[in-house]
């Protein structure tokens, strides 16, 4: 049977990045989740590929539900536009709202913030408090950089080779979604060997 997705949480800068691929690749991926009658939960943003996303998924009619923390609508970056936009006091709480929200992760090209939240899903699956797929949109190999650090930490002996897998990781953004939709949760318990 494969995973039920009804809404997929995208992580992603909330600047343009220099090349104009990007920007076009994060209207491309809204346009792609709204064909597909996915809807989107975001971090909230007007700004960047986070308003990219947005918008494109606005305008093919899909659903978008952005989760911001106070302090960030306050500093007036928040989508204009959203018809469901979720307040909330901290980035904690941003995290944790947009994860229940979601059946399954992606972050297209980012910094800080798309790391942060990437690799705390990714953690918070590793650790089975949660069961949902975690994937890269590798585009333009923007990515290469961290799969080549993830590689780096399974060789010395940080990362077991099946959490390393559980980050999915695609050039072609429909494969990506197809294998989030085939996603099955066996994930190996990462405290087994220290009790
Ligand atoms: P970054 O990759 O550092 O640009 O951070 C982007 C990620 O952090 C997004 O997925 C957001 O959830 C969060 N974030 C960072 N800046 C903003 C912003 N100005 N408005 C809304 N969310 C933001």
């Amino acid at each position: 049977m494969s995973h039920r997705l009804s809404r997929v949480c995208v992580f992603c800068g909330s600047s343009n990045g220099f090349r104009p691929r990007f920007r076009e690749a994060a209207a491309e991926f809204g346009a792609l989740l709204a064909a597909e009658r996915i809807g989107l939960v975001y971090g909230g943003g007007g700004t960047g590929l986070m308003g990219a996303v947005a918008d494109a998924v606005l305008q093919q009619g899909g659903e978008v539900i952005g989760v911001i923390p106070e302090a960030l609508v306050a500093r007036e970056v928040a989508h204009r536009a959203l018809q469901d936009l979720r307040v909330v006091p901290s980035m904690h709480e941003r995290k944790a709202l947009m994860a229940d929200l979601s059946d399954g992760f992606v972050a297209l090209p980012g910094a800080f913030g798309t790391l942060d939240e990437f690799c705390e899903i990714i953690t918070w699956a590793q650790l089975g408090i949660h069961n949902k797929p975690c994937g890269l949109w590798n585009v333009d190999q923007f990515w290469d950089p961290l799969l080549a650090m993830f590689a780096h930490s399974e060789h010395e002996g940080f990362l077991k080779p099946a959490h390393r897998q559980m980050v999915l990781a695609e050039d072609d953004p429909r494969r990506l979604l197809q294998r989030l939709k085939n996603h099955t949760a066996t994930v190996e318990d990462k405290w087994r060997d220290l009790r």
